[in-house]
């Protein structure tokens, strides 16, 4: 089957799953997730399940995927968004599709430069990479109109918080490594509404 059929088989799994905003089942209908994983795996990139890129880490499951771009857009639509977790790139290309510009940091630098090519080839000259601690966020690009966090830690790092925008989203899995909570945290004025969207399996956000 083509790549082009086997995505159009998860965009109808995921509007199974309840995803309903077409501008997320677009973009995962148009990135090329065989791309983001070893040619060994590319045969199950399509599959509903997240799979290892290696140094211990995982390309997220796309429900998961499709589910946190979702809760950042049901806020309404942005122009920028901060990724924190890079991984493969796939996250980050899938929100290149919606907005205007990605900013996406990445702790290990094998991952960060893989993911830096693959996006300059495929051609989303719209994400902008960074190697770094993400928990620190991107100061000196900050505020921002939304943060979304692809690692979960024990707690909401507080640079995240302060640096999102008046009227912001913040989503971010948080609890112990692989059970995490999914919290949204709106910034109004100087407080920070949270809500919970359940529950998630995320690799730990490792702090440097
Ligand atoms: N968004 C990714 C994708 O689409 O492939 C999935 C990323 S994986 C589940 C989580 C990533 O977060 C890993 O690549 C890990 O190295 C990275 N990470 C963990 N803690 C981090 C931190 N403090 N700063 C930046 N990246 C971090």
């Amino acid at each position: 089957m083509t790549s082009e059929r086997n995505r159009k088989r998860l965009v109808d799994r995921l509007m199974e799953e309840g995803i309903v905003d077409q501008r997320v089942l677009r973009a995962i209908g148009a990135v090329q997730r065989h791309r983001f994983v070893d040619e060994a795996l590319a045969n199950m990139a399509y599959r509903d399940t997240a799979l290892p890129i290696g140094h211990g880490q995982t390309i997220s499951q796309p429900l998961i995927v499709a589910r946190m771009t979702e809760a950042l857009l049901e806020a309404g639509p942005f122009e920028r968004v901060l990724e924190v977790g890079t991984g493969s790139g796939y996250q980050a290309a899938v929100l290149a599709e919606i907005t205007d510009q990605v900013l996406t940091v990445e702790r290990i630098r094998p991952l960060y430069q893989r993911a830096g090519r693959l996006l300059r080839e495929l051609g989303y000259h719209n994400v902008r990479l960074r190697q770094s601690d993400g928990s620190w966020g991107w100061p000196q690009l900050g505020p921002f109109e939304r943060i979304v966090v692809t690692a979960g830690g024990s707690q909401i790092p507080e640079a995240l918080r302060e640096q999102l925008a008046p009227g912001g989203v913040l989503v971010i899995p948080v609890g112990p490594s692989g059970r995490q909570e999914l919290i949204r945290v709106t910034r109004q004025g100087s407080d920070w509404h949270e809500e919970s969207l359940g529950l998630v399996s995320f690799v730990p956000l490792v702090s440097d």
